[in-house]
C-alpha cells in the first residue's frame, strides 16, 4: 500500500488550544492531541484524547524487574485520558503512539538515543537520537468497519484495540496466533465465530482461495502505526528501521526497558 505520512509537530510547542493546561494528581500538564495514526476513523466524533508525560514514580516502577504485558499498558494507560469513549477501545498502534509521547515529553527529555546492532554488517548504530517532531504515520486508510461475506455470513473487521490485546492475551498466556489476533479483530459475529472462520480459510482451503485472499487484504487493511525510523549505519552506510510494534519497542515507548544480554537496543536520556 503507498504511505501516506506526515510529520507530527512536537508538543512541546505546541500553544494555545493545541496544548490543556489542566493539572493532575502528578502536577504535570495534560497535553490534548489532535492526531494519532487511526486517524480517530475508530472512535465516535466526539472523542477527546490527552496524556500527560510519564511521572518519575511511574518510570521507577516500570523499570522493576519485568513486568507483564497486563502491568505495562496498566501504566501507560493510565496516563491517558479518553472523554466521549471507553480508553479500552483505543487501537493498539494508537496506544502505542501516545506511550511514545508519553516518554519523549517527560520534562527535560525531548530525544530518545537509540543503540541498535545493525541487521547488514553486525556493527552497532550507537546513540542515534530520535525526536518526537521526526515522527511519521502510516495511517489507516480506510472507513470502518470493512466487511466480507463468506458461506453466507457477514464478518465486520475494526482495528485491534487495546481492550482486546489484553483479553486475547490473558486468554493465551501472552501467546496469541496470528489467527486469534485477527479472529479479535472482527466486531461481528462473535470471536468464536470469526475465529472459526479465520482458522478453516487458513488451513481448510487452498492456499490461492480468492476468499483468504480477501481475509488477507482486510487484515493488511487494519494495519497502521507510527513509520519505521530509519537509523543509518556508520560501518556499512546501510538502512536499518526501528518499529514500536517489534521487539525493540520499548525503547521508543516505555521510560526504561530491560538490558538484556546481549544488548541489542538500549536507551540512555537526554
Ligand atoms: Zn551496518
Amino acid at each position: 500500500m503507498a504511505k501516506v505520512q506526515r510529520a507530527i509537530k512536537p508538543p512541546a510547542k505546541m500553544e494555545g488550544p493545541e496544548r490543556v493546561e489542566r493539572q493532575d494528581q502528578h502536577f504535570s500538564p495534560e497535553i490534548e492531541v489532535k492526531q494519532l495514526p487511526s486517524g480517530f476513523k475508530p472512535y465516535p466524533k466526539n472523542i477527546q484524547v490527552s496524556y500527560r508525560p510519564f511521572s518519575m514514580g511511574e518510570i521507577k516502577k516500570m523499570g522493576q524487574d519485568e513486568i507483564s504485558l497486563d502491568k505495562k499498558f496498566e501504566y501507560v494507560l493510565k496516563g491517558i485520558t479518553v472523554i466521549n469513549m471507553d480508553k479500552m477501545q483505543l487501537t493498539v498502534a494508537d496506544v502505542l503512539y501516545l506511550s511514545m509521547l508519553r516518554k519523549l515529553t517527560i520534562p527535560g527529555v525531548d530525544t530518545v538515543t537509540v543503540t541498535k546492532r545493525c541487521v547488514h554488517c553486525g556493527g552497532y548504530i550507537v546513540g542515534k537520537k530520535v525526536f518526537l517532531g521526526e515522527v511519521e504515520f502510516q495511517d489507516l486508510k480506510t472507513e470502518l468497519p470493512v466487511s466480507f461475506e463468506y458461506e453466507e455470513v457477514k464478518y465486520s473487521f475494526s482495528p485491534l484495540t487495546i481492550g482486546g490485546l489484553l483479553e486475547i492475551a490473558a486468554e493465551t498466556n501472552e501467546e496469541p496466533n496470528e489467527e486469534q489476533l485477527l479472529a479479535k479483530t472482527c466486531v461481528s459475529p462473535s470471536y468464536e465465530e470469526a475465529l472459526a472462520m479465520v482458522t478453516r480459510l487458513n488451513n481448510d482451503v487452498p492456499y490461492n482461495s480468492p476468499d483468504l485472499a480477501v481475509l488477507n487484504t482486510i487484515d493488511s487493511m487494519m494495519y497502521h502505526g507510527v513509520a519505521p525510523i530509519k537509523l543509518v549505519c556508520d560501518e556499512c552506510g546501510l538502512e536499518n528501521k526501528i518499529s514500536l510494534d517489534e521487539e525493540e519497542q520499548g525503547v521508543l515507548v516505555l521510560p526504561f526497558c530491560e538490558d538484556p544480554a546481549p544488548v541489542e537496543a538500549r536507551i540512555s536520556i537526554g
